[in-house]
C-alpha cells in the first residue's frame, strides 16, 4: 500500500515517562485513509496530529457507526520494536465493522498502517518499565446525511498514544461489583465488537461502582442476569479446585486477544481451562467452601489484573485473602516477558518492527 507521508514541521517536546498516564498524550502523527463506494479504500496518509473537520450531519454523530481497536508497541531490552499478535486485532475489527454494517478495513491495511505510523513516531515508543505505545485504531461512518439506511462513506484512522505502566506499584488486586440493574448485551447484539455504543451503554453503571469505591463492574448475561460475562474492559477468569473457568464466546462477550494468549499459555502449563457458562451462584458457592483459589481479568491495557474482592447484592466475596493468587503473577510475568521482549516467544506472537 502506497501511504502519502507529510511529517509534522513541529514535533512536540516528549512526555515525562515516570507520568504518562492512559490515553492524554499523542504522538506528532496520525494515519488517515478514505471509503466510499466508487473508489473503496483510497488516500492512505500519514499526517501532523490534529482535528480533522466533519460534516454535522456526519452519521458517527447521530447513528454511533464507529469500530476501534487498541494494541501496543513495546521497547525490547535491545532497543527495537515489536507488535503483540497484532493481526487479531486486524481480525476483530474487520468482524466489529461486520455487525454494524460498515464496510470493513482489510487486514493487510491495518497492519501496513499501524506498522507505518509506529514506525515514523518510532521515539515515542518509551523505554521506561512497564511503558508502552497505545494504539488506537478505528472507523467512523462520515455520511454527510441523515439517512439511517447504513454507511457508505468512512474514515480509518490510527493515532498512538504513549501510556505508562498499569501499575505504578506492583500488582495489586481491584474491588469489582456486580452489575444487577443495566445489562451490557444480549446475545445477537454488539456485545462482541468493540464498538463506542457498548461503552456509552456501560458508563452509567461504571459511574455508579466508581462512586462506591470499586474499580469497575462485572455484567450479568442479559437474559437469566445469572451468568458471569466479563468486566468493563477486561475478560475475566477464575481459578475453581485448581482449574481455569471463564465465560465461553457465544456473542455476548468481546474476544479478547489477551483472554486468548492467556488460555493458550494455561493449556501449554498443563492447567485444565473451562469455557463455559459460569453462575454468579457457583461463584459465590466456591468462594464460600474455599474452592475458589483466585480470580483476575484480562485485557491490552492491565494485562493480568488480580480481582480481590467481588460485591453481589451487598455481600462481599473476597478471593485469595485480597492478595495477588501466585497464578495471576505467573501469568502476568510470562505475557509482560514475551510482550516486551524478554522471555522466548514460544507461540511466535510478536511483530519486529
Ligand atoms: C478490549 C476489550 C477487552 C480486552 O480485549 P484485549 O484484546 O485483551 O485487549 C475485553 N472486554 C471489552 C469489553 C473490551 O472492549
Amino acid at each position: 500500500m502506497e501511504i502519502k507521508i507529510t511529517r509534522n514541521t513541529n514535533p512536540a517536546p516528549k512526555p515525562d515517562e515516570d507520568n504518562l498516564g492512559f490515553g492524554t498524550i499523542f504522538t506528532d502523527h496520525m494515519f488517515i485513509m478514505n471509503y466510499d463506494e466508487m473508489e473503496g479504500w483510497h488516500d492512505a496518509r500519514i499526517v501532523p496530529y490534529g482535528p480533522i473537520t466533519l460534516s454535522p450531519a456526519a452519521n458517527i454523530f447521530h447513528y454511533g457507526s464507529g469500530v476501534f481497536e487498541g494494541l501496543k508497541a513495546y521497547r525490547r531490552k535491545d532497543g527495537g520494536i515489536q507488535l503483540f499478535r497484532p493481526e487479531q486485532n486486524a481480525m476483530r475489527m474487520f468482524e466489529s465493522a461486520k455487525r454494524m454494517g460498515m464496510p470493513p478495513v482489510p487486514k493487510e491495511i491495518f497492519i501496513d498502517a499501524v506498522r507505518a505510523l509506529v514506525d515514523i513516531d518510532r521515539d515515542w515508543v518509551p523505554h521506561s518499565e512497564g511503558a508502552s505505545l497505545y494504539i488506537r485504531p478505528y472507523i467512523i461512518g462520515t455520511d454527510p446525511t441523515l439517512h439511517v439506511d447504513g454507511v457508505r462513506e468512512e474514515l480509518f484512522m490510527v493515532m498512538l498514544s504513549p501510556s505508562g505502566s498499569y501499575y505504578k506499584g506492583g500488582l495489586t488486586p481491584v474491588r469489582i461489583m456486580l452489575e444487577t440493574e443495566d445489562v451490557r448485551t444480549v446475545r445477537g447484539g454488539t456485545g462482541f465488537c468493540k464498538c463506542g455504543g457498548n461503552y456509552a451503554a456501560s458508563n452509567r453503571a461504571g459511574r455508579r461502582a466508581e462512586e462506591l469505591g470499586f474499580s469497575q463492574v462485572l455484567w450479568l448475561d442479559g437474559v437469566q442476569r445469572k451468568y458471569v460475562e466479563e468486566v468493563g474492559a477486561m475478560n475475566v477468569m477464575f481459578k475453581i479446585s485448581g482449574k481455569v473457568v471463564t465465560p465461553m464466546l457465544y456473542g455476548t462477550i468481546l474476544p479478547g486477544v489477551t483472554r486468548d494468549s492467556v488460555i493458550k499459555l494455561l493449556k501449554d502449563m498443563g492447567y485444565p481451562v473451562e469455557e463455559r457458562l459460569l453462575s454468579m451462584d457457583e461463584l459465590a458457592e466456591a468462594c464460600d467452601n474455599g474452592t475458589l483459589e483466585e480470580a483476575w481479568g484480562t485485557g491490552t491495557a492491565a494485562v493480568v489484573s488480580p480481582i480481590g474482592e467481588l460485591r453481589y447484592h451487598g455481600k462481599s466475596y473476597i478471593i485469595n485473602n485480597n492478595q495477588i493468587g501466585e497464578l495471576s503473577q505467573k501469568l502476568y510475568d510470562e505475557l509482560t516477558g514475551i510482550q516486551w521482549g524478554d522471555r522466548p516467544d514460544r507461540f511466535g506472537w510478536t511483530m519486529k518492527l
